[in-house]
C-alpha cells in the first residue's frame, strides 16, 4: 500500500531499526518507545486489521515470537513481557497495517500498565 507507513519500513523508503527478519516477517522497534526494546511485529503483505490476516500469515508470525522474544529478553533482561494488537481506532489502533506490539516490562511505573 503506496501510503502506509509500514510498507514503507518494508520497502526500505522509511528507516527503523529492524529486530528480525524473514521472508515474511519483519520485526522493528517502535518510534515511540512505551519502554526499553518496545519492538513491532509485522507481516510483509499488507494487511489492515487481525480479521484480514489468513490463518497461514497468523501462524508464521506468531511462530517466529518465541525466537524474538527470547532474544529481547537476553538483551535486556525484562522482569515481564506484554503482547499487543490494536484493532480498530476505538481500541487504538493508528497504523492500519497489522502489527503486534512486544513490550517489555521492568516493574510498576515502567510506563505501560
Ligand atoms: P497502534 O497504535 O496502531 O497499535 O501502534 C502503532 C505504533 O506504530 C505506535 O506505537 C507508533 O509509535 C508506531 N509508529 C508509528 N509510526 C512509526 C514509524 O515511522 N516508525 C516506527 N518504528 N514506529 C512507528
Ligand atoms: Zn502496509
Amino acid at each position: 500500500m503506496s501510503d502506509c507507513i509500514f510498507c514503507k519500513i518494508i520497502d526500505g523508503e522509511i528507516p527503523a531499526s529492524k529486530v528480525y527478519e524473514d521472508e515474511h516477517v519483519l520485526a522493528f522497534l517502535d518510534i515511540s518507545q512505551v519502554t526499553k526494546g518496545h519492538t513491532l511485529v509485522i507481516p510483509k503483505v499488507h494487511k489492515e486489521n487481525v480479521y484480514e490476516l489468513t490463518p497461514e500469515i497468523a501462524s508464521h508470525l506468531f511462530s517466529v515470537i518465541p525466537k524474538i522474544t527470547n532474544a529481547m529478553k537476553t538483551e535486556f533482561n525484562p522482569i515481564g513481557l506484554n503482547l499487543l494488537n490494536n484493532n480498530g481506532e476505538l481500541a487504538g489502533q493508528s497504523v492500519f497495517h497489522f502489527h503486534l506490539h512486544i513490550i517489555p516490562r521492568y516493574g510498576h511505573g515502567d510506563g505501560f500498565g
